[in-house]
């Protein structure tokens, strides 16, 4: 094990050049790249040796006005939310077939600006924007009111209309994912949009919303503005001429914009934010799939995932198989250049993430958990971090109770059912969980106690986009994916007409 980091530590001196280039890198307002009133610009950053690749324009409170302004008259003068349901899924769909059509410079830009590996962004991250475009437009023309039964002679409809201008603020872990997590279900229903992405990832952000107007989209309906949070995203929660804000980000970050949500227009708040999820592996598991469910549960986007089943709870009768077989595979993992080949962790995204994931690491030593392998760096440039595994884990421990967002595993054992429950609920979060058993009514008990948006059973990362996904708790709320977004977006008018002489009510 320690050669094989010593070679791939050797192996990230020469970083590979990445095959693509950086064609966009100003603000996009009114379907036009524009510089920022200030001509500001701020460095972005290559995961793997902290090296400047581009400087992209620096948005702040006026390019915040300007892109609500040109979203505003999108959504007021039209066309967009005037056009016809069908119109306005064709959109979505051509725009669906260009992200097929330029899925190797999108996927090589994500792994470049975020460290994620080449072949995940290329087979999971980029198709998963195209899927989840396509499933959105096969809803615009199936989204309707109802007619409603009042006491009385009256014709009673609910109309379904847009909500106006969305404001999204996204982070930095799936920039394409979350763009379009956000941007589809906001424009598939008429809605025009002004988003921020992470300062850390702006670039896949600029390049979709290119293709997105190349599919037809008309000026103004998609605006991005990258920029830093307390500023330009700051400016974009408080905005008066916002109509809701969609945020997906840490639970801290997420008060803030839900505050300056209510103190400005009390636009209407969705939350997506962290958690510190179970991953709950009984005596009757499948040990071996549990074990490889559980690695790639935690470490798979360099453990920055908000759903990282990052509690390991293991029953005591297998917890010694499972330890074993769990330092193995963590040891077996793939760490180097994300454009290598066959690479299974790259990166963390920058100094800070990094910095936090190493202390979290120490914190865990100096409160007696047992270091099972990893804990340190690898390489000595870039945010590269060992695959570090932790037993004897207790709940009261700092890495038992934060959300570290790095590859670092922590295994807790347990004896029975209700402990189980107890302890896997005793958190301020609520995201998802996983059970692994093979007794159904083990399962059925548990997927009913956890008080968490989403239970796998007997699997973990189960994504679709039919499947909504959100939290409990302090994990924030609102749903994301499936039918269930749609309804953040949409407006209900209820419309009374009295009825002459009607044939029947
Ligand atoms: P963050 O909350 O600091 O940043 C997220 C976004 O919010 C960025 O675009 C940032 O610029 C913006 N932001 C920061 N301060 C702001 C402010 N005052 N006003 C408005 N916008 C502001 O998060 P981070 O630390 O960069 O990312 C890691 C965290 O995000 C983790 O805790 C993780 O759990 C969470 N996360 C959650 C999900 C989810 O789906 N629940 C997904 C990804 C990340």
């Amino acid at each position: 094990n320690i050669s094989s980091l010593r070679t791939a530590a050797a192996a990230l001196k020469n970083p590979i050049t990445p095959p693509v280039r950086i064609n966009h890198t100003q603000l996009l307002i009114n379907g036009k790249f524009v510089d920022s009133v200030s001509g500001k610009t701020f460095p972005t950053l290559d995961p793997r040796t902290g090296q400047v690749i581009a400087n992209v324009a620096e948005g702040d409170a006026e390019d915040i006005n300007r892109a609500v302004a040109a979203a505003r008259k999108a959504f007021d003068e039209g066309p967009w939310p005037k056009m016809t349901a069908h119109e306005r899924s064709r959109v979505l769909l051509r725009f669906a077939d260009l992200v097929d059509k330029h899925i190797d410079e999108l996927a090589a830009l994500e792994t470049w600006n975020n460290g994620k590996p080449y072949e995940h962004a290329a087979k999971i991250d980029v198709p998963g924007v195209a899927r989840l475009f396509r499933y959105y437009a096969g809803w615009a023309d199936k989204i309707h009111g109802l007619t409603v039964p009042a006491d009385g002679p009256y014709n009673v409809q609910t109309l379904h209309e847009p909500i106006g201008v969305a404001g999204q603020i996204i982070p930095w872990n799936f920039p394409l994912a979350m763009l379009a997590w956000k941007i589809a279900p906001a424009i598939v229903t008429g809605n025009t949009v002004v988003l921020k992405p992470a300062e850390q990832t702006p670039l896949t952000a600029l390049y979709a919303a290119k293709l997105l107007h190349e599919a037809g989209l008309p000026p103004g309906v998609l605006n991005i503005v990258p920029g830093y949070g307390p500023t330009a995203g700051a400016a974009l929660a408080s905005h008066m001429d916002v109509d809701k804000i969609a945020f997906t980000g840490s639970t801290d970050t997420g008060k803030i914009v839900q505050e300056l949500a209510a103190k400005s227009n009390l636009k209407p708040v969705t939350l997506e934010l962290g958690g510190k999820s179970p991953f709950i592996v009984f005596e009757d598991a499948n040990i071996d799939m549990a074990v490889e469910q559980a690695h790639m549960a935690l470490f798979f986007n360099q453990g920055q995932c908000c759903a990282a089943g990052s509690r390991t709870f293991i029953h005591e009768h297998v917890y010694d198989e499972f330890l074993e077989k769990a330092k193995a595979r963590a040891q077996r993992c793939t760490v180097g250049d994300p454009f290598q080949k066959g690479i299974e962790q790259g990166p963390q995204i920058d100094t800070e993430q990094f910095e936090k994931i190493l202390r979290y690491i120490r914190s865990g030593i100096e409160s007696n958990a047992t270091l099972e392998c990893g804990g340190d760096r690898i390489g000595s440039q870039g945010y590269y971090i060992q695959p570090t595994v932790f037993s004897n884990v207790k709940d009261d421990m700092l890495i038992a109770q934060d959300e570290i967002f790095g590859p670092v595993q922590t295994i807790l054992k347990f004896k029975d059912v209700d402990e189980v429950i107890k302890r896997a609920n005793t958190t301020r979060y609520g995201l998802a969980a996983g059970v692994f058993t093979k007794n159904i009514d083990t399962a059925n008990t548990l997927t009913r106690a956890l008080r968490v948006g989403t239970v796998w059973v007997n699997c973990y990362y189960v994504f679709d986009v039919t499947i909504p996904f959100g939290g409990y708790k302090m994990s924030g709320y609102g749903r994301e994916k499936g039918i269930y977004n749609l309804h953040h977006y949409l407006q209900v008018k209820a419309v009374v007409t009295p009825l002459e002489n009607p044939a029947w009510l």
